[in-house]
C-alpha cells in the first residue's frame, strides 16, 4: 500500500500537521499507536466520568481582532472558525513563593505589571526594559543557546524576581534544568504573561473531536492502534514504514511527531547519530475529584498557583521520587464562563525522578503504595495554604514519568522531551522531518504551531 504523506503520532502536533496537509493534499494518514488520539493531551474514563490527562490551561489566549496572535494564526492555518470553540479565560493565577512574595497575573498584563511595580519597585524600570526587549525579539531566528537566567539576573538584579518570573515558564515548558534558552523564554513569557491562558468550554475530548471531524471532512484518514516499528529508508531517503503487525506502508513524505531520539530509534541501520542531551525532566501529577462542599475554603477565584516553598527555586530532576517543594496547583473549574460541574477538581504537579519510579514499577503494589504516599504528603504540605479537601475526595489518580513513557513512548517519560531542540525539523533525511515537542515549540498551541510550520516549510512546497 502507498500513502503519499504519513504522519507518525496522533498528538496535537500530528493532528494539526495532518489538517494543514489535508487542506492541500487529502492523501494523508495519521498513524497512532493508541486507540485514542491526543497523546499527552488526551482523556480517560473512571466511574463513567471523563478525566483529562494533561489539560491545565491553554496558553496564548488572543482576542479575535488580534490577527497576528499565534492562536488566530493557527486557527486560520487550520481553517477553523473561532466560533467553533468557546473560549473560557483564566480568572486569576499567581506565583506564590511562600514566606517571600506573591505575584498575581491574569489575561490583563497590567495586573502583573502593577504587581512588579509595587512589590519590586527597584526592578520595575528594568522589568519594563524586559518587556520592550520581548516585543522586539525574534525568538524564531536561528541562534545558539543563550541563558535566560543570566540575561534576567543581569537585567533585573533581583534573584527572587528572576526565580518568580521563571517558575511558571519552566513548569509549563522547560526541558532544561534550572535555566531556559532565551528564545524559549521569550516565547513562553509572551504565551503566559502577555497573552494569557484559557480553556475551551467543553472537554479535551470535544476539542479533539472537533479537530478530527474537520480533518476527516478534508479527506484525511487516521489509523489508531497502529504502532510504527521501523522507518524504512534507502540512501538518505525514507521509503515507508513498517508497523508492529508486520504490514508496510510506502510513502513519499514522512513527518514524525514522536520525538527526535524516538524517531532515530525507528531508523534501522541509520548511521549512528548522537542526538545529545540526556537529562530528561519527569513530572508527577495527581488529579483529585472532590464532592462539592459549600463549606470548603478552596479558592473559587484562582485558576493556577505556581508555588515554591524552598529557600531557593530549584527546577531540576530530584534525587528523591518527587520534589514537592515547588510545583503547580491547578483548579480546572475556575475559568470564566465555565459551567459548574457536579464535582470539583484539583491537580497537583511536581518534578519527579524517572529512574526511581521506573525501578519501583517492577513491583506494582509498591509502586501504587508510593503513588498514594506521595500524593498524601503533597496534600499535607499544601492544604494549609489552599484549604482542606482531604475529606471530600471521591477519586484520585496519579501519573508518574513511567505512566507517560508507557502511554506515549516518550523517552524517560519526559513531557518536554529532549533539551536539545531541532528548530528546522531536519534530522538528515530528504523526506523525513520532525515536529512537536522536540522541534522546540511546547504546550498545546506550541505543538500545533510546530506541526503547521514544519508542514509549511518542508512538505507543502514539495506536494
Ligand atoms: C500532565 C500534562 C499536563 C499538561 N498541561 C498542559 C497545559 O495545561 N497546557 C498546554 O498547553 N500544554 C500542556 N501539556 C503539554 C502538551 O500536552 C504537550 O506539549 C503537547 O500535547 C505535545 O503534543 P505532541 O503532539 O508534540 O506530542 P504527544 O502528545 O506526545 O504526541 C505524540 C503521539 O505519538 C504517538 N506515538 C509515539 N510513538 C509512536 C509510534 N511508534 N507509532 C505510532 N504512534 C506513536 C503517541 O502515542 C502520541 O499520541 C501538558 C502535558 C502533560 C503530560
Amino acid at each position: 500500500m502507498k500513502i503519499p504523506v504519513l504522519v507518525i503520532g496522533g498528538g496535537l502536533s500530528g493532528i494539526a500537521a495532518a489538517i494543514r496537509i489535508a487542506r492541500f493534499a487529502p492523501d494523508v494518514q495519521i498513524l497512532e499507536q493508541h486507540s485514542r488520539l491526543g497523546g499527552l493531551n488526551s482523556y480517560f474514563y473512571r466511574n463513567q466520568t471523563l478525566f483529562e490527562t494533561g489539560l491545565h490551561a491553554i496558553t496564548n489566549y488572543a482576542e479575535a481582532g488580534d490577527k497576528k496572535a499565534p492562536l488566530n494564526r493557527l486557527l486560520r492555518q487550520l481553517k477553523l472558525r473561532r466560533r467553533e470553540i468557546s473560549f473560557c479565560q483564566q480568572l486569576e493565577s499567581r506565583v506564590e513563593f511562600y514566606g517571600h512574595e506573591t505575584l498575581r497575573f491574569s489575561n490583563q498584563f497590567e495586573l502583573l505589571d502593577s504587581e512588579v511595580h509595587s512589590k519590586f519597585p527597584q526592578a520595575y524600570g528594568p522589568f519594563r526594559q524586559l518587556i520592550a526587549f520581548i516585543d522586539e525579539f525574534d525568538p524564531f531566528a536561528p541562534a545558539p543557546f543563550r541563558s535566560a537566567k543570566t540575561y534576567l539576573s543581569e537585567l533585573l538584579g533581583n534573584r527572587l524576581l528572576v526565580d518568580m518570573l521563571l517558575c511558571p515558564l519552566m513548569f509549563y515548558g522547560s526541558s532544561y534544568e534550572n535555566d531556559m534558552d532565551l528564545s524559549q523564554f521569550a516565547i513562553m513569557f509572551r504565551a503566559i504573561y502577555i497573552e494569557g491562558m484559557f480553556r475551551p468550554k467543553g472537554s479535551i475530548k470535544d476539542f479533539l473531536d472537533l479537530l478530527t471531524s474537520h480533518y476527516k471532512l478534508m479527506g484525511g484518514s487516521i489509523r489508531t492502534k497502529c504502532q510504527v516499528k521501523k522507518i524504512l529508508h534507502c540512501k538518505g531517503q525514507v521509503t515507508g514504514v513498517e508497523l508492529n503487525s508486520g504490514e508496510t506502508i510506502e510513502c513519499d513524505h514522512l513527518l514524525s511527531t514522536i520525538g527526535s531520539d524516538e524517531t532515530m530509534a525507528l531508523l534501522e541501520d541509520a548511521p549512528a547519530k548522537s542526538m545529545k542531551g540526556d537529562t530528561r525532566l519527569g513530572f508527577i501529577e495527581t488529579i483529585y475529584e472532590l464532592k462539592r462542599d459549600e463549606a470548603d475554603s478552596l479558592p473559587t477565584d484562582t485558576t493556577i498557583i505556581f508555588y515554591n516553598k524552598g529557600e531557593n527555586f530549584n527546577y531540576s530532576s530530584p534525587d528523591d521520587y518527587i520534589d514537592n517543594k515547588s510545583g503547580v496547583i491547578c483548579f480546572p473549574g475556575n475559568f470564566s464562563g465555565l459551567p459548574a460541574k457536579e464535582k470539583k477538581e484539583i491537580r497537583f504537579t511536581h518534578l519527579a525522578n524517572y529512574s526511581k519510579w521506573k525501578k519501583l514499577a517492577s513491583d506494582p503494589e509498591a509502586y501504587l503504595a508510593k503513588k498514594f504516599a506521595t500524593s498524601k504528603e503533597s496534600r499535607h504540605l499544601l492544604e494549609p495554604f489552599i484549604g482542606r479537601f482531604n475529606h471530600n475526595i471521591v477519586f484520585e489518580n496519579t501519573f508518574t514519568p513511567v505512566t507517560i513513557e508507557r502511554y506515549t513512548s516518550k523517552r524517560k517519560g519526559a513531557i518536554y522531551g529532549n533539551p536539545v531542540k531541532i528548530k528546522d525539523g531536519n534530522i538528515g533525511y530528504k523526506n523525513l522531518f520532525i515536529a512537536g515537542t522536540d522541534q522546540g515549540f511546547l504546550g498545546i498551541i506550541g505543538s500545533m504551531l510546530s506541526g503547521v510550520s514544519i508542514v509549511n516549510q518542508h512538505i507543502l512546497p514539495k506536494l
